[in-house]
């Protein structure tokens, strides 16, 4: 049980290159394949991918020391600060490191060990990227929602979340309830409330999870959506026609549905 925090800091640690390497390598590839298209030589640039470079300060360029790459101890150390020039580490890869940590506690005391948890780890950790890119490019990259829909798929041949039957409804439904939803809401308003990436993560979410809990997780996702958007607009930081990304609400509610979603069904639905 001490192996899942110590797990999710290394994790955590992880999921911080992803979240901000994997929106910036995607639009590279945008890039070289337009000027492909297009027959221009494709735009010069560095290798950059999830392990090079490494680990290095945005503001002088220093790569890492070893010391100062341990997850959440070595940020507070350094007191938030590089430890070559001195200027200010976001809070945010901390708090990646940290909430992975608690949450993959949580996930490994729930499953315990074996494929089941190990399973649901990998969706955790995949929920966790897509919730800071989404929040950070208002995009959820295919390169990680259409892994996880196969690999949900995969799961539930033995019917480890769900029986295999419910996957595949799951999946297709799951894609299609969102779609027509933005049909429906671009026809009547004519403004895109959400992106195809939602109905990816909500497919993917249907293939882990089976269709019953598509319900569940729809509204948990608008319940605390219209709580913190409501929040947000209060507070004035944001207008009311700039989009407010749905991904990080659909994850967050597919992950409580991971691990709450029997208890749910069985006290609020009929089938
Ligand atoms: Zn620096």
């Amino acid at each position: 049980m001490i192996a899942a925090p110590i797990v999710g800091l290394a994790i955590g640690s992880f999921l911080n290159v992803v979240i901000h390497r994997l929106p910036r390598m995607m639009e590279a590839e945008w890039r070289a394949q337009c000027a492909e298209l297009e027959g221009r030589e494709p735009p010069q640039a560095g290798r950059y991918n999830l392990l090079v470079p490494r680990s290095h300060c945005p503001a002088c360029n220093k790569p890492l020391r070893a010391m100062d790459n341990i997850p959440v101890v070595s940020y507070l150390m350094l007191r938030g600060k590089c430890a070559f020039c001195g200027a200010r580490i976001s809070p945010r890869y901390p708090i990646v490191e940290a909430l992975t940590a608690v949450l993959s506690s949580l996930v490994a005391w729930r499953f315990g060990w074996g494929a089941a948890g190990a399973l649901a780890l990998v969706l955790l950790w995949a929920l966790i990227a897509l919730t800071f890119i989404d929040a950070d490019t208002t995009f959820l990259p295919d390169d990680l929602t259409l892994p996880l829909l196969w690999l949900g798929l995969i799961a539930n041949l033995w019917s480890t979340f769900a029986p295999l039957q419910e996957a595949v409804i799951g999946a297709i439904a799951g894609y299609l309830i969102l779609w027509s939803i933005y049909w429906l809401f671009k026809l009547a308003t004519g403004k895109e409330g959400m992106g195809y990436g939602d109905f990816k993560l909500l497919a993917a979410l249907g293939a882990w999870l089976g269709w019953k809990m598509l319900l569940p997780i729809i509204l948990l996702s608008s319940i605390v959506g219209a709580v913190v958007g409501i929040v947000l607009i209060a507070l004035a930081r944001r207008g009311r026609d700039i989009p407010i990304p749905f991904g990080p609400y659909l994850a967050a509610a597919g992950f409580i549905v991971l691990l709450y979603g029997n208890a749910i069904a069985s006290r609020f639905l009929p089938f």
